[in-house]
């Protein structure tokens, strides 16, 4: 008879150990991963100055995992660093996915007596996601994928609720996962003013006209995210965007993933090459947008570029 396999033990104490981080070659149980993650999470907002006593921070709250755990770490930080918070949920209209999140993420802001604001592609722009992607231009070859759409009206939604809101910084849930993909992606659309945005942003940089954006889940990868919630017995519905299937970051997620197998450590060495960079101020915008003021690098941004054009549909 084969033998059992022997639980890991967590390298911190004699309990079980519930994650193995083979970056560091540590196992740790839930009370200690518990740790080690919030400790992660405050100094990377330390080491950012994300944070600022009396901010109001503005989280952009999915109803998805990395969103959820955020808010619930910046709930818990703010009882030591006092800040407002205001939750904001973005409806793009995607059949099949958002209602479910849309839900788990109103009542998880109830739960936690955040104040929470919906803004929905359909009222802002006339259009859900799913009616815009049904009336792009079929053409071969000028087909946009959804989440280019997506990705551009939920930002500039998200910056205008955040303003509205009063927000002085705009928390985004993006793990080290997300960051490590970003930066790859920049470097095989050979697109590195986007890179010298995102080194700015994560260095403290103020965005033009955006509300300063953070990322106190930069340094954390997305597993660990999932534990976490899973940890601290965290309700969070299991859905997965529809479009996501589409886009070009889950190749190079797919490829990020093999590598970091074979190589533990990989995407924290691809988000440290970038930080490593001095900060250049590579996002610094010059010109505004002839339609909404927008600084940004063209006088008319993408935000009403694209918006124009599900309008003369
Ligand atoms: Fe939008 Fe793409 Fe994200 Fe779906 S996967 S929510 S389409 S950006």
């Amino acid at each position: 008879m084969a033998a059992l396999a022997t639980p890991m033990k967590c390298s911190r104490c004699s309990d079980a150990a519930i994650i193995r981080l083979h970056y560091c070659d540590r196992q740790l149980c839930a009370k200690h991963f518990i740790l080690m993650f919030d400790k992660r999470l405050r100094s990377t907002v330390r080491e950012f100055s994300m944070v600022e006593k009396g901010d109001r921070i503005a989280i952009a709250l999915s109803g998805g995992k990395d969103s959820t755990v955020l808010l619930r770490c910046m709930h818990e930080l703010s009882k030591d660093l006092p800040t407002e918070l205001v939750a904001i949920t973005i409806d793009e209209g995607i059949a099949g996915y958002r209602a479910d999140t849309l839900q788990a993420a109103k009542k998880e802001a109830k739960r936690l007596k955040v104040e929470h604001r919906v803004v929905s592609f359909k009222k802002e722009l006339g259009k859900s996601l799913d009616s815009i992607i049904k009336t792009q231009d079929p053409e071969p070859g000028t087909r946009t994928l959804p989440c280019s759409w997506c990705g551009v009206f939920r930002r500039g939604l998200l910056n205008s609720a955040a303003r509205e809101a009063g927000a002085d910084k705009l928390a985004l849930g993006h793990n080290l996962d997300d960051m490590a993909q970003t930066v790859l992606m920049n470097v095989l659309r050979n697109e590195p003013s986007r890179t010298g945005r995102l080194l700015d942003a994560a260095k403290g940089a103020k965005g033009g006209s955006f509300v300063r954006r953070i990322r106190p889940l930069m340094r954390t990868p997305e597993k660990e995210v999932a534990i976490y919630a899973m940890a601290r017995g965290m309700e969070i519905p299991r859905k997965e965007c529809p479009y996501a299937r589409t886009a070009f970051r889950q190749l190079v997620r797919a490829q990020l993933n093999e590598t970091e197998e074979l190589h533990p450590g990989t995407k924290f060495k691809v988000l440290s090459s970038v930080l490593a960079v001095p900060q250049q101020d590579a996002g610094r915008a010059g010109v505004r947008c002839v339609s909404c003021g927008t600084a940004g690098n063209s006088r008319t941004c993408k935000f009403c570029e694209l918006s124009g054009k599900i309008k003369s549909r």
